[in-house]
């Protein structure tokens, strides 16, 4: 069947449902792919940006940023971290013991990344703030019908498009909606779908610290039995934290007095970085995994976190959405070339298909992770602890993990590959 339709004002190829990075970066793709998308928010797009709104950095791989990159998302960050070398380390098993790094650590460096990567860091480690005001200016410019605030109440497929009602607006006709609500969906919820999944009883504390001794661009990530601590390098003598704990322990964590909270952080870090200051607001947020038992319903794509969510431990979560991005823009945009009605299932299932595996294994292995470190029965930590200094001491084992974390692994959309749609 081909794909003509007259357009009105509120008729569009995609609804995008959601601009949080996920949204926004698919409703940009879109646009740029030639499709005329709208994206509903119920925040006024305006606040997303302003710093109080959300004060986590994301660690974005080397082949996502590509995406960035290559949306003309990147060239407007205000500030970016490159990411140039991680260290995995593993606390004190004991919690009456000094929880100081162990020497049963894992590091990837750039030369892990073979030719192909050559010129890029591992990562890069962006304030979430940044990249929403990047983010804002690029949905501008590409001529993105920004419909905000309105949320989202109901998606009405048919034959030929579906209807989405809007609390707060006229109804929109699309031939696709895209679900970009995050991990609560309302709209995967509407439409059937399961999901997979438990909480943790874990919650991540976020803030972020200056300290004396620069980074060096090095990613830190200490594994303690209460669970993972990361300290990611942002630009300057700054770094952001991801401290999971448990939730009463973390909510304890965000009121404690800022001199004691830099005791607590530095007796679990060590003081390769001197003298750690808290800087500004901390902020918490209960984990849960979670993997949508289809991407896709009639009419309807799962994008970022409504499809996956996993534990923050790799900095995995983002990535997955902007590769889920990077996929369905490709598929509906070359669809949309060949004449094809982007909201069919044939449609559909190419993107799910390119998206099922790797959401499943990430979810899987950030699980496998956490577990593990989480492990306090000595045989089995003493395995890890073997199978951690084998993985560090062959090269192509490493190569492997750092690909895999860096998202090249596999058949790559363009826009992964930095190439236009
Ligand atoms: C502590 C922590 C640290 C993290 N660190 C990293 C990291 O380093 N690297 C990484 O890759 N990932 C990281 N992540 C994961 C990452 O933050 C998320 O995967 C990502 O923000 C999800 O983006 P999203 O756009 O899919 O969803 P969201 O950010 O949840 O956005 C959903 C949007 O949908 C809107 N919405 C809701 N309902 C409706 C509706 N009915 N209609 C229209 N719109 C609606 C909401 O207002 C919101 O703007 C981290 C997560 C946590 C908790």
């Amino acid at each position: 069947m081909s794909y003509l339709r007259l357009m009105g004002a509120n008729d569009f190829d995609v609804v995008v449902a959601g601009a949080g990075l996920a949204g926004a970066t698919l409703a940009v793709a879109l646009a740029r792919g030639g499709l005329r998308v709208a994206l509903v928010d119920p925040q006024p797009f305006e606040a997303q940006t302003a710093a109080a709104f959300d004060g986590r950095a994301s660690a974005i791989s080397y082949a996502p940023f590509r995406i960035w990159r290559t949306l003309g998302v990147a060239e407007r960050l205000a500030e970016a971290q490159p990411i140039n070398g991680m260290v995995v380390t593993e606390g004190a098993p004991s919690s009456a013991a000094p929880r100081l790094p162990s020497p049963a650590w894992i590091g990837f460096e750039l030369s892990d990344l073979d030719g192909v990567d050559a010129g890029e860091p591992l990562g890069w480690m962006i304030e979430n703030r940044h990249a929403r005001a990047a983010l804002a200016e690029a949905v501008a410019e590409a001529g993105v019908t920004v419909i905000a605030p309105a949320t989202v109440e109901s998606v009405e497929p048919d034959a030929a498009g579906a209807t989405v009602r809007l609390a707060g607006g006229a109804p929109l006709r699309a031939a696709l909606v895209a679900a970009a609500d995050g991990r609560d969906s309302a709209l995967r919820r509407a439409a059937g779908i399961d999901v997979t999944g438990w909480d943790y009883e874990q919650s991540a504390l976020v803030a972020t610290v200056s300290h004396e001794r620069p980074h060096e661009g090095v990613a830190r990530q200490v594994f303690l039995p209460s669970g993972p601590l990361a300290v990611l390098p942002l630009t300057g003598n700054r770094s952001s934290l991801v401290w999971t704990e448990a939730p009463e322990r973390a909510k304890a964590l965000a009121s404690v007095a800022p001199e004691a909270f830099a005791s607590l952080l530095l007796r679990r870090i060590g003081g390769a970085l001197g003298a750690v200051t808290l800087e500004g607001p901390r902020w918490t947020h209960a984990l849960r995994l979670q993997l949508a038992e289809q991407h896709v319903g009639e009419r309807l794509a799962l994008v970022g976190d409504a499809a996956c969510s996993v534990h923050p431990l790799a900095g995995q979560g983002l990535n997955l959405g902007l590769k889920d991005a990077a996929a369905l823009a490709e598929t509906l945009v070359d669809a949309a070339r060949l004449g094809e009605d982007i909201g069919l299932a044939a449609v559909l299932h190419r993107y799910a298909r390119r998206r099922r595996f790797d959401a499943a294994t990430l979810a899987a292995a950030t699980d496998g992770l956490r577990r593990i470190y989480a492990e306090r029965n000595p045989s089995v930590r003493a395995v890890r602890g073997a199978g951690v200094a084998l993985a560090n001491g062959f090269g192509p084992a490493r190569r492997f993990f750092a690909r895999e974390a860096g998202g090249a692994a596999g058949a790559a959309p363009r826009l992964l590959r930095g190439l236009p749609l």
